[in-house]
């Protein structure tokens, strides 16, 4: 008998989920409040007269460690939408052209349908029970597999105390992204600069679709204070601590500030303990929180979360 399954979130965690379940026989649907598909890992386009631009504001990259990821990975580098980003070790790999590429590619059978943000979940006898903004009529589902960050989540799981003690015991560091454009194409600089170990605000910076388009992360300490500030002091000061920081490779080249992107819950300090499933209804939740701050971690937790529906279905 075939059930109805609603998935919350398009990132790479939702995604999984619906990929895994599919790989079982069954169809599920997406429902994301964002405009465009992969939560945080974000792609910000710039299209121009002859130009088609990008900034990456979230993930920059993703490691393959798991064998179920490198599969996918292995997977997209042999349809052309996933490359090797430079010679790490292990390897580092990004969408191709985008990140935002990889994602529509991984997900081209998938159900999904943006801009529309679940609001309430109850249980209803056996089953689950969703409200969102677009429709405001409550529908019930089958299953439904969470995947929101964990505070967000926490606001929707209200009716379920078990899932709700678990994520809120899960912690993130907030993070500032300063997307910008040097006037002209830099030299000296390699694609990717990493200030991770040294003093100062700035995580790191990495070039987007090339050399002139570039987005810098601020530390999670320096985010974390941050976040309320008034955005142009917040742009003013980031800018300099670039210009400081590549002024002995570049000293010639000038930042155009593009946008700024605060985001609230960016990076998993702690993963969650406790359950994952609901110990009597078919709600699951999933995502980075469950199992590690970065792209493959969020995938394993989605996967997880089909297979501990599917068992529950059955
Ligand atoms: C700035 C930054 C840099 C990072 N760099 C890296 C990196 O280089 N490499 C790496 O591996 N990881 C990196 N990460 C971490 C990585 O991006 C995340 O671990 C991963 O993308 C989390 O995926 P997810 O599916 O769990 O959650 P998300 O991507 O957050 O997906 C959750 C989705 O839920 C949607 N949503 C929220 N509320 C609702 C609602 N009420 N109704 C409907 N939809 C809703 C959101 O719109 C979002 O699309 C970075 C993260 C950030 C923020």
């Amino acid at each position: 008998m075939s059930k109805k399954i609603l998935i919350i979130g398009s990132g790479i965690a939702g995604i999984s989920s619906s990929l895994k379940l599919k790989s079982f026989g069954f169809e599920s649907t997406i429902i994301d409040k964002g405009n465009f598909i992969g939560g945080r890992i974000g792609t910000r386009n710039v299209e121009s007269k002859n130009n088609s631009n990008y900034f990456l504001h979230g993930a920059q990259f993703f490691t393959a460690k798991s064998y179920n990821f490198q599969k996918v990975i292995q997977n997209g580098i042999n349809k052309g939408y996933i490359k090797e980003y430079g010679s790490f070790s292990p390897p580092r790999y990004r969408g191709f052209k985008s990140m935002r590429d990889f994602l529509m590619n991984l997900s081209q059978n998938l159900s999904i349908t943006q801009n529309v943000k679940v609001t309430h979940l109850k249980p209803h006898n056996e089953k689950i029970s969703v409200r969102e903004d677009r429709s405001n009529i409550w529908k019930t589902y089958d299953a439904v597999i969470s995947t929101l960050p964990a505070p967000q989540n926490l606001n929707l799981m209200k009716k379920f105390p078990i899932l709700k003690k678990t994520l809120k015991t899960a912690s993130y560091d907030a993070c500032i992204a300063l997307m910008f454009i040097f006037d002209k194409k830099p030299r000296n600089l390699p694609y990717f600069l990493d200030f991770y170990n040294q003093q100062g605000m700035l995580s790191w910076m990495a070039a987007g679709s090339n050399l002139r388009f570039w987005t810098a992360q601020t530390k999670g300490d320096f985010s974390n204070k941050n976040i309320n500030k008034d955005k142009m002091l917040l742009k003013n000061e980031i800018v300099q601590e670039i210009e400081k920081a590549i002024y002995q490779l570049e000293p010639n080249i000038k930042i155009n500030f593009h946008s700024l992107h605060i985001w609230k819950y960016a990076k998993v300090t702690k993963v969650c303990s406790g359950p994952q499933i609901d110990p009597k209804f078919p709600i699951v939740v999933a995502g980075d929180f469950m199992e590690g701050a970065n792209i493959e971690s969020a995938f394993s937790s989605g996967e997880k979360a089909a297979e501990l529906i599917l068992e529950r279905l059955h």
